[in-house]
């Protein structure tokens, strides 16, 4: 039996705006769409709590036995630096700047995404499809909304029509908006722009002549719009209708709303069942953003290196703090709260790592098959990971008490203790232990040390004190420190 058909899972879906009992397309599978990131510059830790979020669900699937196709892409082209169709593109920009190819940012900021998500220890996901590879498959999509009625063309730019569109339809069902506030709020551009409406947005845009990111078409050499690709990719690779489609809070509108606009004219298919939003990290209160500066990069807090850190903080440990929150609700970062979790995170998994030396009793005083579902209940709703990491460190505390002899525990339920908390730690919150790998190193630089200590002691004792003179120094110059006193001789690091 499936882990699936034990479990159920209910969504808080977007569009609905209510929590959802999670019903797949095909039973068994799991399609899954995520907005990737526009590789233009270093991907910051506001943009990292997305991924992670969507990696929680994406794990928490596959732990339930799902087959899961995730579809993550890489925004390549296409998105300008205002999201309503103005302004330059924003890595053909950079790379103005640095007088460099378009690509090479490209290859530049995708490695730096790749190797930050692997650092968080974020799985890959099964498909990462880049904007420019597709760009075909965009064209095609332009001209069937063409075609049906929902978009026109002027001088080389292909714009969708959202009034039109939204006399047989809902434009804005998703965020909530409707269009007629959605005029009475805009101004009207005076004829700056080629669309018929403010509310039109760009299908293709016709390339200037200095813009070097371009390509063929029938209206023109330009680009697609950036809505278009998400459309474009999630309908190749899952299909015209399918389970979940994710992203960033921010993307709700104009983005996620464009999308369903795209495929409900193209395709007459509403393309996603459950729509789900991360919500934004904020420093000091505020929205994490480049442009002004409030703002973290990964590597600066595992290196320690931004004034607002005391120390540096592992992946691992900025992950835990990340997941404390509900990825529905605002988290606020601060050298504070990160440094709480990491004192949460070694209080687990000492205890985690303590279940061994339990020694086990005739009957239980701790019933663990209800806490085990206990632990599912919290994912089930709405992958709740903060009650879920309570529901670890209630078990932590458990096991601490079955240490002392306090509590009274049966050998199956020390098993399942171990079992449930190393599947939920490592496989569904994708933690590491970040202690293992330091703990052997410093060990191991102990008992070389001994063993130095040990020969000097020896080299005294024959009154070689040239040799011993020699260890000690060198030592020293090594940064190594050694200290006689009445109970021998210490070390210490410099
Ligand atoms: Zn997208």
């Amino acid at each position: 039996m499936k882990l699936y058909e034990q479990q159920e899972l209910h969504i808080y879906n977007s569009l609905s705006k209510t929590k959802e009992k999670f019903i797949p397309i095909h039973e068994g599978a799991v399609g899954m769409y995520v907005c990737g990131p526009t590789v233009y510059s270093n991907v910051h830790l506001g943009n990292c709590r997305t991924f992670l979020s969507f990696d929680l669900v994406f794990r928490y699937l596959k732990h339930l036995d799902y087959k899961v196709r995730y579809v993550r892409n890489i925004t390549d082209a296409g998105h300008l630096e205002n999201d309503a169709d103005s302004g330059e593109d924003r890595i053909a920009k950079k790379a103005r700047i640095e007088m460099v190819e378009p690509m090479e940012i490209v290859q530049r900021y995708t490695v730096d995404f790749h190797t930050t998500m692997a650092q968080f220890n974020a799985l890959p996901p099964s498909i990462e499809p880049t904007a420019t590879g597709h760009i075909i498959e965009q064209i095609q999509i332009i001209e069937k909304i063409i075609y049906e009625g929902f978009a026109y063309e002027v001088n080389g730019s292909v714009y969708f029509d959202v009034h039109k569109f939204n006399e047989t339809h809902n434009y804005g069902k998703l965020s909530g908006r409707n269009l007629e506030d959605m005029v009475a709020n805009t101004r009207d551009l005076d004829g700056q722009s080629d669309k018929k409406n403010p509310q039109d947005f760009a299908l293709w845009k016709k390339a200037e002549p200095v813009h070097i990111m371009r390509w063929p078409s029938p209206w023109s050499d330009g680009f697609p719009g950036w809505h278009l690709e998400c459309t474009a990719m999630s309908t190749k690779y899952l299909g015209k209708h399918f389970d979940i489609h994710g992203g960033g809070m921010d993307l709700k509108f104009p983005h996620h709303e464009c999308e369903i606009a795209q495929s409900e004219a193209a395709m007459n298919t509403d393309p996603v069942n459950y729509w789900m939003h991360a919500n934004m990290l904020t420093l000091n209160g505020k929205k994490m953003a480049k442009s002004t500066g409030n703002n973290i990069l990964p590597f600066e807090l595992f290196s320690g290196e931004n004034d607002i850190l005391s120390k540096a903080f592992s992946p691992t440990v900025a992950k835990f703090f990340m997941y404390q929150a509900n990825y529905r609700s605002m988290l606020d970062f601060s050298n504070e709260a990160l440094v709480a979790s990491e004192k949460g995170f070694n209080r687990m998994m000492e205890a985690y790592k303590m279940i061994s030396e339990i020694k086990s009793s005739a009957n239980s005083e701790f019933d663990t098959s209800k806490w085990k579902q206990s632990c599912y209940d919290t994912m089930n709703d709405d992958f709740n990971s903060p009650m879920l990491i309570a529901q670890l460190f209630e078990a932590s505390k458990v096991i601490n008490s079955a240490k002392e002899g306090k509590i009274a525990l049966t050998s199956e339920d020390i098993e399942t203790l171990q079992k449930t908390m190393h599947d939920f730690i490592f496989e569904v919150l994708g933690l590491e232990d970040t202690s293992a790998g330091q703990n052997n190193d410093g060990d191991k630089l102990s008992e070389a040390v001994s063993i130095l200590i040990g020969l000097r002691n020896q080299a005294r004792a024959n009154k070689d004190f040239a040799t011993s003179d020699l260890i000690r120094d060198q030592l020293k110059e090594a940064g190594i420190n050694l200290k006689d006193g009445k109970d021998g001789t210490s070390f210490s690091l410099n």
